[in-house]
C-alpha cells in the first residue's frame, strides 16, 4: 500500500464508513510502523546497499527499451530464464517467484497469437523487467498504423476512434511485498490467452492490454517493500531516480493508456480509486473523475460478486475513498503511478489495495496455510479488478479514447485549466474543486548543468522544449538565444506544469496528506524556470531532442576553478580527488585545479558536464577524498554514492560490533544511530574520531546525536512531524551557506536555537513564509508551525571543544534523492568539516 509515513492521527478520522471494525483484519487503514522519517530507514540501508551491490556491478547497463512499431503481434520472444533462488520470499505464500516469470511468459506465448512478452528493464539490483502485451494478432502494417493514430491522438487530433484498439495498462507489484498483483496478471494473460469466448476475442481485437508483471523485481525477491536501491518507486515519478521507475515511465509514454490500474496491498475492504481531496490540479480532472469513478463502481461489483464476507473469510466490502473517506487519501503529488499516468493520457487510473495482510509481521508469524489462503483471495480480487477494466474499456472505448484526444487538445490550444462542475458525479463537491493557472510559458536560461539536467528531465517526461535561436523579451527582460523554452501550449502541459510551478500551500484546505505536499523542479533543482505569463509571448525556436552540453575547460596554460554550485560539478571534483590530483579549496568555496590536471579536467568537464573558468587564485586549504561513515537513510546513502564520495554505512548495531574508523573522515549521522545506545568501547572508539574528524547531521536522530556526543551547543526544534513543503531560506557567507540557493525542502522540518558561541549561522528560514508550497500546519497547542520556524536558523556549523567540524541540517537537501540543486551544499559540507578537521589534527 501507499504506506503512510506519518500522522497516525488521521487513522482515527479515516474510517471508512460502512464497514464495521471486526477480527481478524478490520477495515483500518494499516499506516505503516509510524516512524517518523528520520527513523524510517534506520538499518535498512545498510543491508538493502549491500544487496544492491552484490546484484548490480556497477558494470551492469541500464537497459533502455523502446517499442518496435515495425513488428507485428505476436512477437513471441524467448525470455531469459534466470537461476532458481529458493530464497524468493514468494515461495512460502504459494506465489510464483520471479526467477520461474519467464519461463511461465514463454509458455503462455506459445499457446496462441495473442501473448508478446518482451524485456523492458532492470532493476536496481540487475533483475529483469517483463512488459507482457495481449492483443489480436496484428500485421507490421497494422502496428505502423495504430502507432500512427497514437501520435495523432496524442496531438489532440480527431481520429476514427473506432479503429483504434485502446491501450490498457496494469502495473504489478510496484512495492515488493504486495506480491499478488503479479500472479494475478499471469492468471489473467493465460486466461486471455487461451479464452474461446466471442467476447474476449472482441476485446483483443479492440484494445491493447499490456501487463507490467512485477515493477519490482528486487522487492518481490526480498520480500520488502523498496527496490534493491531502498527506494519506494511508488514515490519516485517526478524524480526518476531508480531504473525501475524510468521503465514504467517509458511504459506509459510509449502506450498512452487511456486506463491504468496499480495493484497494491493491504487494505481491507479493498481500496479502490479515486481518491479524497486534495486533487491535483494540473489534470483535466473533469475528464478523469467521471471515468476513474464509473471504473471504480464495476470494479467494486466485480469484487462484491466474487462472494467473499467478513464473517465467512474475513474479507470486507471495497471502498471507494472519493465516496467514502472525507480526506487523507489524495491525488496531490504525481509521485504515485496512477498519479503520474494520467499526464500521459489515462482518463482512468486507480490504485487498488487488495484486502488480505501477507507482510509484515504476518509472514514471519502466520501459519503457511493461513498465509497462502489469504494470498489466494487476494489473487481474486485483483483478477477481478483487472477483468472489470477491460471490460469498462470494452464496453466504453470510444468515449475514453475521446476523452483522452480532448485532453490533449486542450493542452495543444493552450486551453485555462477547467472548473469541474459541481456534482459532475455524485458526491463531487466545492472540496473537490482544484485549478491552476498555466502560464503561457516557461523560459530556462541555459545558464550551467542545473539547466541541462532539467531540460533532459523534462524531455525524458515526454514534455516537448525549445531552444531560441534569437534573443527574446519576456517578463521585462531579454532572454539571448540559447535559451530554453517550455511553450505550454502543448498536449502534455499538465506534466510540464506540475514540475516547473511552485505548488501551492495547501495547509489551510485539508488538514493533513497522504505523503509529501510540495516538490518544484524549478525552484529544488538548482536551474532557474521564469514563467511567462504574457499571452502575446512569442520567441523564434525549434524543438531540442537533449540539452547541449556544459562541460567545458577554457584554453590557456594556468590553473583552473570550479564551482561546487551543482551535483555534477561535485562529481567531476570527486572524481578527480579519486585520481589523486592535488586540488585546493578557495575560501570562496571554489574548487582549484592545478595547470598540471588540464588533460585531467578535460575528461571530467566532458564526462559529467562540469564547467571550468580560468582560476584567480590558486591559493586553498588542499582538499582530498571525503571518507564517509554514514549512518543515513536510503535514498541518502544512494544520493552520497551519486555524488562519488566513498561511502561505509554504520548504525549503532555496526558500532557496537567494532567499527574500524581509520578508514573515515567524516561522519553524517541521520538515521539508524544512537550515541546513548553505544557500548563502552564503542563509544571510545568515536570519541577519539571526534577528536580528528568531522560530522554531518540532519534531523531529529542528528540533532539527538549532536546532544548526546556533545558536540555543538544549540537546541533542536522539531516542527510539526508530517510538515513538509518548498520553504524559503536566507544563506550567509560560510562555508556551508555560500552559493545556496534561495529555496530548500523539508519533512519533519528543524530549527536551532539557544546557539553557542562557537555556532555560526549557515541558513535560515526567511522572516517571511516561509512554506512556499506544501502542507505545514501548527501542532494543536500552537507550537511547531511555520510561524515559529520565521527566521530561526536552519543549517549550522562550528567547531565542538574537541575539534571537530560539525554541520547539522534541519532541512531536507537529500530527500528521495529529489531536490538536486542543494545536493552541493552537502558536498560543501562534507568537504568543510573533512578539511577543518585534518587542518586542526594533523
Ligand atoms: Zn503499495
Amino acid at each position: 500500500m501507499r504506506l503512510r509515513v506519518l500522522i497516525p492521527l488521521l487513522s482515527v478520522l479515516l474510517l471508512p464508513s460502512g464497514t464495521a471494525t471486526a477480527d481478524p483484519t478490520p477495515p483500518v487503514r494499516d499506516f505503516g510502523n509510524g516512524a517518523d522519517r528520520n527513523e524510517e530507514a534506520a538499518g535498512v540501508a545498510e543491508s538493502t546497499a549491500t544487496t544492491a551491490r552484490e546484484l548490480a556491478p556497477e558494470s551492469t547497463p541500464e537497459l533502455t527499451w523502446r517499442p518496435d512499431h515495425d513488428r507485428g503481434y505476436p512477437r513471441r520472444t524467448t525470455l531469459p530464464i534466470p537461476p532458481d533462488n529458493p530464497a524468493d520470499a514468494s515461495i512460502k505464500l504459494g506465489l510464483i517467484p520471479h526467477h520461474a516469470i519467464a519461463a511461465k511468459l514463454n509458455q503462455l506465448q506459445a499457446v496462441g497469437d495473442r501473448v508478446s512478452a518482451e524485456v523492458v528493464g532492470r532493476s536496481a539490483g540487475g533483475r529483469d523487467m517483463y512488459l507482457v502485451t495481449v492483443t489480436a494478432p496484428e500485421s507490421a502494417a497494422e502496428t505502423r498504423r495504430q502507432e500512427r493514430m497514437r501520435r495523432q491522438i496524442e496531438s489532440g487530433d480527431r481520429i476514427q476512434t473506432r479503429k483504434y484498439k485502446a491501450p490498457v495498462f496494469v502495473n504489478g507489484n510496484i512495492h515488493g511485498n504486495e506480491w499478488e498483483g503479479t500472479d494475478a496478471n499471469l492468471r489473467v494473460i493465460e486466461e486471455l490467452a487461451t479464452s474461446t469466448s466471442p467476447q474476449i476475442k472482441d476485446l483483443l481485437a479492440h484494445t491493447r492490454l499490456y501487463f507490467n508483471i512485477t515493477a519490482n523485481p528486487d522487492g518481490r525477491v526480498l520480500g520488502q517493500r523498496p527496490n534493491g536501491n531502498g527506494f519506494d518507486l511508488n514515490r519516485d515519478f517526478v524524480t526518476a531516480s531508480q531504473p525501475e521507475t524510468r521503465a514504467m515511465r517509458q511504459i506509459m509514454i510509449d502506450n498512452q493508456p487511456v486506463v491504468m490500474i496499480d495493484l497494491h496491498g493491504y487494505v481491507n475492504g479493498t481500496l479502490v480509486e479515486p481518491t479524497t481531496p486534495p486533487h491535483g490540479a494540473n489534470y483535466e480532472y473533469d475528464l478523469f473523475i467521471r471515468n476513474a469513478y464509473a471504473n471504480a463502481l464495476g470494479i467494486e461489483q466485480a469484487i462484491l460478486a466474487l462472494g467473499y464476507t467478513p464473517e465467512k473469510d474475513g474479507t470486507f466490502p471495497p471502498q471507494i475513498p472519493f465516496r467514502d473517506s472525507v480526506e487523507g487519501w489524495d491525488d496531490w503529488p504525481p509521485i504515485f503511478t496512477p498519479q503520474y499516468a494520467p499526464f500521459h493520457g489515462a482518463v482512468a487510473s486507480h490504485t487498488i489495495e487488495f484486502p488480505m495482510r501477507v507482510n509484515g509481521g504476518d509472514y514471519n508469524n502466520q501459519p503457511v496455510a493461513e498465509l497462502q489462503r489469504r494470498s489466494r483471495i487476494n489473487v481474486d480480487i485483483a483478477s477481478a479488478a483487472i477483468r472489470a477494466t477491460y471490460t469498462f474499456v470494452q464496453n466504453n472505448r470510444e468515449k475514453l479514447v475521446g476523452d483522452q484526444i480532448e485532453m490533449f487538445r486542450r493542452g495543444a490550444a493552450g486551453e485555462p485549466s477547467k472548473q469541474v462542475p459541481l456534482g459532475i458525479v455524485p458526491g463531487f463537491g466545492p472540496e473537490d474543486v482544484y485549478n491552476t493557472t498555466y502560464p503561457r510559458a516557461y523560459a530556462i536560461p541555459a545558464t550551467g548543468p542545473a539547466a541541462g539536467r532539467l531540460v533532459d528531465h523534462l524531455i525524458a517526461n515526454d514534455v516537448r522544449v525549445d531552444k531560441a535561436v534569437l534573443p527574446f523579451r519576456a517578463n521585462g527582460r531579454t532572454y539571448p538565444a540559447g535559451t530554453y523554452v517550455v511553450d505550454m501550449r502543448q498536449p502534455k502541459r499538465g506534466m510540464a506544469n506540475v514540475m516547473l510551478e511552485a505548488g501551492a500551500d495547501i495547509s489551510q484546505r485539508v488538514d493533513a496528506m497522504y505523503d509529501i505536499s510540495g516538490w518544484s523542479h524549478a525552484l529544488l533543482w538548482g536551474a532557474s524556470a521564469d514563467p511567462v505569463t504574457d499571452r502575446r509571448f512569442h520567441a523564434a525556436a525549434v524543438p531540442v531532442k537533449a540539452a547541449s552540453p556544459t562541460g567545458s575547460v577554457p584554453h590557456g596554460n594556468g590553473p583552473l576553478a570550479l564551482k561546487l554550485d551543482d551535483a555534477k560539478a561535485v562529481r567531476a571534483l570527486n572524481d578527480l580527488l579519486g585520481q589523486g590530483v592535488a586540488v585546493t579549496l578557495a575560501a570562496d568555496g571554489t574548487a582549484i585545479v592545478p595547470a598540471s590536471a588540464r588533460a585531467a579536467a578535460r575528461t571530467v568537464a566532458d564526462r559529467y558536464g562540469a564547467p571550468f573558468t580560468r582560476a584567480g587564485q590558486t591559493s586553498g586549504t588542499p582538499l582530498s577524498s571525503v571518507r564517509i561513515a554514514a549512518a543515513v537513510s536510503a535514498d541518502e546513502l544512494f544520493t552520497l554514492r551519486e555524488l562519488g564520495f566513498a561511502v561505509t554505512p554504520v548504525s549503532t548495531a555496526v558500532l557496537n560490533a567494532g567499527f574500524d574508523w581509520s578508514g573515515a573522515d567524516v561522519l553524517f549521522v541521520s538515521s539508524g544511530l544512537s550515541y546513548g545506545a553505544l557500548n563502552p568501547a564503542a563509544k571510545a572508539a568515536l570519541d577519539s574520531f571526534l577528536a580528528k574528524g568531522g560530522v554531518v547531521t540532519r534531523g531529529g536522530t542528528g540533532a539527538n546525536f549532536n546532544a548526546a556526543a556533545g558536540l555543538l551547543t544549540a537546541t533542536a526544534v522539531a516542527g510539526r512531524g508530517d510538515a513538509n513543503g518548498v520553504v524559503t531560506v536566507s544563506s550567509t557567507t560560510g562555508p556551508v551557506g555560500a552559493g545556496s540557493p534561495a529555496h530548500a525542502f523539508v519533512y519533519s522540518p528543524r530549527w536551532f536555537t539557544a546557539l553557542g558561541p562557537e555556532v555560526k549561522v549557515e541558513q535560515s528560514y526567511t522572516a517571511e513564509g516561509p512554506l512556499v508550497s506544501g502542507h505545514w500546519r501548527a501542532n494543536p497547542d500552537g507550537t511547531g508551525g511555520p510561524e515559529a520556524a520565521r527566521g530561526q536558523a536552519a543549517v549550522v556549523s562550528g567547531r565542538d571543544e574537541r575539534g571537530a567540524a560539525v554541520v547539522l541540517f534541519g532541512t531536507e537537501p537529500m530527500f528521495r534523492n529529489h531536490p538536486k540543486g542543494l545536493f552541493p551544499q552537502v558536498a560543501r559540507a562534507l568537504f568543510w568539516t573533512a578539511s577543518s578537521a585534518k587542518v586542526l589534527t594533523p
